[in-house]
């Protein structure tokens, strides 16, 4: 199964809204210097609950959880700077020049 490298998702538990595990796109062994360093940001943001620019991650809240369970996926949300590589433009710009 292949995942799209631009997503990432979390696993969420129903009861206590607590954390339960990350589903990250595999790393692409060939990939662009630009798109492995927008995957890693995207990872340490994951890992360490925020990005090296800085930026958050906001886990989806009550609601967002919620529809999530008819919709089957639940997106973290990172509002990275513009010019992080980890920025979803940024790694859909990459993985654009990168598929060319
Ligand atoms: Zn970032």
């Amino acid at each position: 199964m292949s995942f799209p490298l631009d997503l990432q998702f979390a696993l969420i538990d129903d009861d206590t809204g607590e954390l339960v595990a990350f589903i990250l796109p595999e790393f692409p062994d060939h990939a662009p210097d630009e798109m492995r360093e927008g995957l890693v940001r995207r990872r340490l943001a994951a890992l360490h609950g925020r990005c090296p620019c800085d930026a958050p991650m906001v886990l989806p809240n009550r609601a967002e959880r919620r529809r999530a369970r008819t919709e089957h996926e639940l997106r973290v949300r990172v509002d990275h700077h513009p010019e992080c590589p980890g920025d979803d433009h940024n790694i859909a710009a990459a993985l654009a020049r990168w598929e060319r």
